[in-house]
C-alpha cells in the first residue's frame, strides 16, 4: 500500500500552490464575496495555467489529468478559493461530458474553447420539479427537421449569466424511463427564447446561480452531445466527477480552517497563556486534524479506484458525504475557536462558513449519497 504522491503529482501540487499564492489570496476571495462580479481574470489565469482543462484530453488543449490529479488540484484550490473550484467544475465538467460523448467537431470547438479559456459553460440539470430526483426532469426537446425546439425551466444553473453556452439536459422521449429518453444539448446562452435570471445566494454570488427559461428555443441538431435519448450514462460520469470535486475541495477548505484556527489559538493569550495551552482547545484541534485526514483518505481512495478504472459509486459517495458533512461542522467549530472576532465579517471565517454549506447540496445532497451507499449494501 502506497499513500505517497508520484513526483509528477507532487510537482502538480506545488504548481497549484504557486498559482494560489499569485491568484487566490484571501484579499481576492474577500473582494469577490463583498462585490460579486464574474471572476474573469481568475478564469483566464486558470486556463493559462492549464488547470481549467485538467480533465480534458490533451488532443483538445487539456492536460489529460485523471481523478488523482483532479483531487490534487481541487484540494489545493479549495484551500483558498471556492470561486476557482466552481469555475473548474462548471467549465471543466461540462467540457468533460462533451469530450466523452461529443463529435469530433464539438470537441474541437467546445472542449478546446473551454481548455483555452475562450468559452464559458454552465450545466443545467436541476428544475423546479426535479432536484434529487433528476429523472423527473420535464424540460422537453422536440425534433423538428434539423433542430430541436426546447421548452422548460432550469434552476440554480451556476454560471449561466456569464456563460457562452448552457449544457442542458432535456427529455427527448417523454414516456418511459429517463435513462432511455434523455438528451444533452449545447444551447447558446444568447439563443432566442432563453431567459436567464440570477438568484441571490448566501455565498459565491460572483458566479451567479440562475433560473433559466427556455421558451421555444431552437437548437441545431448537431449541438446534441451523444446519442438522442442516450445521455444518461454520460450524466452518471459527470455526477461521479462532481462528487469527487466536492470531496477534494472540502478537504482543502477544512485544512484552511485548521491552519487559521491553529494560528489564532497559538497566539491569542487569555488567563496569562496562549489559549492553545488549554487541553479543551487542544482536543478540538486534534479532532479536527483527525477528521481532515479521514476526509483526505476517503477522497484519495475513491480517486485512486477511479484512476484504476473501477466504477465505485459507493466509495465516491462516501467521500462526498463524509467530506461535506465534516467541513460544515469544522467551520462551525472554527467560528467558536476564533472567539467573538469570527462574528465580524472582516475576517475570513464567516465567508468560509457560508461557502462550506454548498457541499451539502452540490453533486446531490448528503441524503442522496447515503441512498447510494445503502443501495450498494443491498438495502
Ligand atoms: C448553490 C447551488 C448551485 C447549484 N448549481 C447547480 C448547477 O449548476 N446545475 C444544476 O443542474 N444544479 C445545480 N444545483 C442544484 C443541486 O444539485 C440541487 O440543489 C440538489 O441536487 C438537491 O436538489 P433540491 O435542491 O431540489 O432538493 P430536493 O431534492 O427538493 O431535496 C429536499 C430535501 O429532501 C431530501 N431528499 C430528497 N429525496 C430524498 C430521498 N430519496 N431520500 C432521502 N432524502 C431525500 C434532500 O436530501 C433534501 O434534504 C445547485 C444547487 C445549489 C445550492
Amino acid at each position: 500500500m502506497d499513500f505517497g504522491l508520484t513526483p509528477e503529482q507532487a510537482a502538480l501540487q506545488e504548481r497549484v500552490d504557486a498559482f494560489c499564492r499569485q491568484h487566490c489570496t484571501d484579499a481576492h476571495a474577500a473582494a469577490l464575496d463583498r462585490e460579486p462580479r464574474y471572476p474573469a481574470e481568475l478564469h483566464r489565469a486558470l486556463a493559462e495555467s492549464r488547470l481549467l482543462g485538467w480533465c480534458l484530453p490533451a488532443a483538445y488543449g487539456g492536460a489529460d489529468g485523471g481523478p488523482m490529479e483532479g483531487c490534487i488540484i481541487n484540494e489545493r484550490l479549495g484551500r483558498h478559493s471556492s470561486a476557482a473550484t466552481n469555475l473548474l467544475f462548471i467549465n471543466g465538467v461540462s467540457a468533460a461530458l462533451i469530450a466523452l460523448g461529443g463529435t469530433e467537431a464539438q470537441k474541437e470547438e467546445y472542449v478546446r474553447g473551454v481548455a483555452e479559456g475562450r468559452l464559458r459553460f454552465a450545466f443545467a440539470l436541476t428544475e423546479p420539479g426535479a432536484g434529487s430526483d433528476a429523472a423527473a426532469i420535464a424540460s422537453r426537446a422536440v425534433r423538428d427537421a434539423n433542430t430541436y425546439v426546447v421548452h422548460g425551466t432550469k434552476l440554480y444553473t451556476t454560471g449561466a449569466l456569464d456563460a457562452d453556452y448552457i449544457l442542458t439536459v432535456v427529455r427527448t422521449r417523454p414516456d418511459g424511463k429517463a435513462s432511455r429518453g434523455t438528451s444533452l444539448l449545447i444551447v447558446p446562452r444568447t439563443a432566442a427564447g432563453v431567459t436567464v435570471t440570477p438568484l441571490e445566494k448566501i455565498a459565491g454570488n460572483c458566479i451567479a446561480s440562475c433560473r433559466v427559461e427556455y421558451d421555444g428555443v431552437r437548437v441545431d441538431a448537431d449541438q446534441r452531445v451523444g446519442p438522442e435519448d442516450g445521455a444518461w450514462s454520460i450524466l452518471m460520469v459527470g455526477a461521479g466527477l462532481e462528487r469527487l470535486t466536492v470531496a477534494a475541495s472540502s478537504v482543502g477548505a477544512a485544512r484552511a480552517v485548521l491552519d487559521e484556527v491553529t494560528a489564532h489559538v497559538t497566539t491569542r493569550e487569555q488567563f496569562g497563556q496562549p489559549v492553545s495551552r488549554f487541553q479543551a482547545i487542544q482536543h478540538q484541534l486534534a479532532d479536527i486534524a483527525t477528521e481532515i485526514d479521514a476526509m483526505e483518505l476517503l477522497t484519495y481512495r475513491a480517486a485512486w479506484m477511479a484512476a484504476q478504472g473501477m466504477v465505485r459509486p459507493k466509495e465516491i459517495s462516501m467521500a462526498k458525504l463524509y467530506c461535506s458533512e465534516r467541513l460544515s461542522e469544522i467551520v462551525l467549530r472554527g467560528m467558536r475557536l476564533l472567539g467573538g472576532g469570527a462574528y465580524f465579517t472582516a475576517t475570513p471565517m464567516p465567508r468560509r462558513m457560508r461557502e462550506a454549506m454548498l457541499g451539502l447540496y452540490a453533486g446531490g445532497t448528503v441524503e442522496i449519497q447515503r441512498n447510494v451507499i445503502a443501495k450498494s449494501l443491498g438495502l
